[in-house]
């Protein structure tokens, strides 16, 4: 029998696989596509360099010659105010630097990575349910033939990603009530980067109620995404393609950037990805990345929620497989982390959404180190370190009182 199977070859699936498989356990991993694929979530953070190591994936990532990212920038769409920030120049920050990736290579290769460890990767098949036995856990899938095959193992993971798969089938996701938000994007040829080191930041351009992502994904292309209202496209009653360009010609920022743009490709469209699942566990089953929860790209932390609880998760089950005494301690246990750090992220982007939340971010004061705070939480340190914990609790709460009594200046969204 499998030891464990798992649904997905995304990030989180592809690095649960080559863990698992690496300490010699028997992975059966089911994705519904056939890789190379497209894949949206192109911005990585600096704390998935200890993962890439790992995973022993990081030669051929650096050999792949994706863009460093050693920053990221958040510029007032007006371009009157901008925030550069470096992640080596945080005081907290252990991590300087990570890669900007086209995601259908980057996903295709550590899904190879995983076959090259052990993991029997079955691509082209599609999962259908799953059934929760005493002992195991039995999964029907199709595959690519359209044939319909039973599969069993002692453990499941669901790494299904936004398909959240199991998290449906057991009615537990709650999606965020206020942020229906879609995205509109493409990937771009002829768009202004910044000169040396600063040409590999991720930039993000923050208008009224909306904003924008530019990730350069390669030497000649750069992602570039519009986050806004979902409503907003069906009151324009005109294409995503022409409201992108509608929106790109308010801000003289983006004006500038995207003046010799050339569009690659296709505009693509995604929608309704802020939610999480009531329940991150089963007896016998434990979801990770956004088969967990995902909150709003603005911080580009999905693939490392990923990654980061992929790992917790081969961890887990690999203890259980060793010790099956203890098998709930450590399922709650990988729920309480898991769920901690996607919490980090929500309230992040709950407040991001917020004009005090901007004005304090965009006016760093060295006061207390808490920009160097903010600078370690976003290249994701998530250990709940004690020095990073109580100063991000006094920046949401400068965020509250900024709100009723301006501790620096107010922005204005024209
Ligand atoms: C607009 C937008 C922008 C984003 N930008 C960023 C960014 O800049 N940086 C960042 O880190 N994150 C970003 N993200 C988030 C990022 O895309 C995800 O968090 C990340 O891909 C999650 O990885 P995963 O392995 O959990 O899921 P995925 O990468 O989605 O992988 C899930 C896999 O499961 C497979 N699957 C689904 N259903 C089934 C089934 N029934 N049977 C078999 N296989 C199945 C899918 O084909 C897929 O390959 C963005 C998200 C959005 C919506």
């Amino acid at each position: 029998m499998n030891d464990v199977i798992i649904i997905g070859g995304g990030p989180g699936g592809s690095t649960v696989a080559a863990l698992m498989a690496a300490r010699g356990r028997r992975v059966i991993l089911l994705e519904r596509e056939h890789f190379p694929r497209f894949h949206i979530g192109e911005s990585l953070l600096p704390y998935n360099w200890p993962i890439f190591e790992e995973l022993g994936v990081l030669p051929a990532l650096e050999a792949a010659g994706f863009p460093r990212k050693t920053g990221a920038q958040f510029h007032l769409g007006d371009g009157r105010k901008s925030l550069k920030l470096v992640f080596r120049e945080g005081r907290f920050t252990e991590q300087p630097q990570t890669f900007q990736v086209e995601r259908s290579i980057f996903d295709h290769m550590l899904l190879r990575n995983a076959a090259a460890k052990g993991a029997a990767v079955r691509e082209g098949w599609q999962f259908q349910r799953f059934e929760q036995l005493p002992d195991r856990v039995r999964v029907n899938a199709t595959d690519p033939q359209g044939a319909q095959h039973t599969l069993e193992g002692r453990y499941l993971v669901d790494a299904s990603g936004r398909g959240n798969v199991t998290g449906n089938q057991e009615g537990l996701r709650v999606i965020h009530p206020k942020l229906k938000k879609m995205a509109i994007f493409g990937h771009f040829n002829g768009v202004m980067r910044d000169e040396g080191e600063k040409g590999g930041d991720t930039v993000v351009v923050r208008l009224a109620d909306k904003w924008f992502w530019l990730i350069p994904v390669s030497a000649t292309k750069v992602s570039v995404g519009c986050v806004l209202d979902a409503k907003e496209l069906a009151a324009a009653k005109t294409s995503p393609e022409v409201l992108f360009h509608q929106i790109v010609a308010t801000s003289p920022v983006l004006c500038e950037r995207m003046k010799d743009a050339q569009l690659v490709g296709e505009f693509r469209t995604t929608s309704d990805f802020s939610y999480y699942n009531r329940r991150l566990t089963g007896p016998r089953l434990l979801r990770v990345g956004d088969a967990a929860g995902f909150m709003d790209p603005i911080f580009s932390a999905g693939v490392y929620l990923a990654m980061f609880s992929g790992k917790l998760a081969a961890e887990t089950i690999d203890a259980c497989l060793y010790r099956p005494f203890g098998t709930r301690w450590r399922f709650a246990h990988y729920e309480r982390k898991t769920f901690r750090a996607l919490r980090f992220y929500w309230e992040m982007v709950e407040q991001y959404y917020t004009k005090p939340f901007m004005e304090l971010f965009l006016e760093p004061r060295e006061k207390w180190s808490l920009p160097a705070a903010v600078n370690a939480a976003l290249a994701g340190e998530l250990t709940g370190r004690w020095a990073i914990h109580w100063r991000m609790r006094l920046f949401f709460w400068l965020v509250k009182l900024q709100a009723r009594r301006p501790i620096v200046p107010r922005i204005r969204f024209d």
